[in-house]
């Protein structure tokens, strides 16, 4: 028996003869040399510390989703954990006070079995692009038993699929590109048939430009725009018919009408509210119905109602031929990888220049791209058109770059708005030639150089701007 016995981690057995993987500190499970894939089948997350984000942080390095030797193990957390993972929780299978207890135990055999009974492939290859990783979040939710999720991100209204797309490397300012992605990752799967709408949960109004939901509505003055305004009832004296406002009625701590000037007793016998009447307390502006203003917080513009996007949002559930590609991950040869960031071949990277310069022009988009002459000697040896170039797996963490390798070329792609056009670059060269150079010092041989940066505005000639990055590649 695989029996360790370590202050950080150890593994020990359940009743089941399952091996869990005990984590009582942060540990790097992927970095421990004597820690194996094979090595154990669950994992128990211990951690307790003041620090939130240490807790976080070790269970990111032993997460079924971001951790390739826990790749889609059960993952359980302490009780005492209960209520504070946050977004976290979508990747946790429960809580549990000893890595032994019976619901644990339970819980560990369920998964494995839904797994078994879908045939799925535990472990796969480690993620070096976007599309990967969005078919692992897929896979994921499929080994749990997840089979239904929503079309559009809606705290709340929906989970599953959806929170776990919360849960990916995206960077913050980039949901446009996230938003697109998914859109493109929708459409490809309802056309392979890999998923189905089962039913309209609601329609929803969202930004035209940036498409979020999360918005404030302001009532407003129509005539000067405050939202200074007050809303009080109109009273209506059966007596006399006089109608108006209810603060003119108010006299010496009683209702009295303005007009016949006879104190008003009971509602509904001496007088009733037939409507309400704003007025604004900046213009004096009296009206019946106020407007609306709506900001988006994300871009910070201003909108009426009627400006705003209705989207409706549905439940969609994989197929039966969606489960099965997603579990034996056949999906990575079926499914377009042109729509997604990251890695991806030449042609795919192409193919998505052109498909977001001809999309819609949302926002001044710019393309930013960096071309790289890179050698390795080492290429000589990988035959196989599969294989991942090793250093197309250490540049895997710029998931937010779009990159493709060809021949000696090596492109990355950033989107950015006009303003930010020479931040952008320089962090994008900063970014990279770093990360270059920390693979040549461990790869004898390498050679790398920035060749040049291409800067592509919306509404340009695509073709052109694709035969510029093109040009003398060899
Ligand atoms: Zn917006
Ligand atoms: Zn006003
Ligand atoms: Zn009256």
């Amino acid at each position: 028996m695989n029996q360790k016995t370590e202050n950080r981690y150890q593994i020990i057995t359940n009743n089941n003869r399952r091996r869990i993987l005990v984590i009582n500190d942060v540990v790097d499970v992927d970095r421990k040399a004597d820690l194996a894939f094979e090595d154990f089948d669950a994992v128990f997350i211990n951690v307790i510390d003041n620090l939130m984000d240490r807790i976080m942080l070790a269970i990111r390095l032993a997460s079924p989703l971001l951790s390739e030797k826990c790749r889609f193990k059960p993952c359980y957390v302490t009780k005492r954990l209960t209520g504070w993972l946050g977004k976290a929780e979508v990747i946790v299978d429960g809580y549990a006070s000893q890595p032994t207890d019976s619901n644990m135990a339970q819980g560990i055999e369920e998964i494995y079995a839904n797994m078994r009974r879908i045939n799925f492939l535990l472990g796969t290859e480690p993620v070096v692009s976007h599309a990967e990783e969005i078919f692992r979040l897929c896979r994921y939710a499929i080994s749990r038993g997840q089979y239904t999720f929503s079309s559009h991100p809606t705290p709340g209204l929906s989970s599953g699929y959806m929170s776990l797309y919360y849960y990916t490397l995206w960077f913050e300012g980039q949901e446009n590109q996230q938003l697109e992605e998914r859109d493109f990752f929708h459409a490809q799967l309802l056309k392979l048939g890999y998923i189905r709408p089962t039913r309209f949960i609601d329609k929803i109004h969202v930004c035209p430009v940036c498409r979020q939901s999360h918005l404030l509505f302001f009532e407003c003055c129509p005539k000067c725009g405050s939202s200074d305004i007050r809303e009080e009832p109109v009273l209506h004296h059966f007596r006399c018919a006089n109608v108006s406002p209810e603060s003119t009625y108010q006299w010496d701590g009683e209702l009295r009408c303005p007009k016949c000037h006879h104190t008003l007793r009971h509602i509904g016998v001496d007088y009733d509210k037939p409507s309400s009447i704003f007025t604004c307390r900046q213009c004096d502006e009296s009206f019946m119905y106020p407007d609306m203003r709506v900001i988006c917080p994300e871009d910070r513009r201003t909108w009426t109602t009627d400006d705003l996007l209705p989207i409706d949002v549905t439940e969609y559930e994989f197929t039966p031929e969606g489960i099965r590609v997603f579990a034996n991950y056949d999906i990575r040869y079926t499914l377009s990888q042109a729509g997604f960031y990251g890695y991806s071949s030449m042609r795919d990277f192409l193919a998505y220049l052109r498909m977001v310069s001809k999309a819609e022009a949302k926002q001044a988009d710019l393309f930013v791209v960096a071309r790289f002459y890179v050698f390795d000697p080492a290429m000589d040896n990988i035959v196989a058109q599969e294989t991942t170039p090793p250093v197309v797996k250490a540049m895997s963490r710029f998931f937010n770059y779009k990159s493709a390798l060809w021949g000696n070329n090596y492109y990355f792609l950033c989107r950015a708005s006009n303003g930010e056009l020479a931040q952008v670059q320089s962090r994008m060269e900063y970014e990279l030639k770093n990360e270059l150079k920390d693979f040549q010092q461990r790869h004898e041989g390498f050679e790398f150089e920035l060749v040049d940066t291409y800067v592509y505005h919306q509404g340009e000639d695509m073709e052109q701007f694709i035969h510029r990055i093109e040009e003398d590649r060899n």
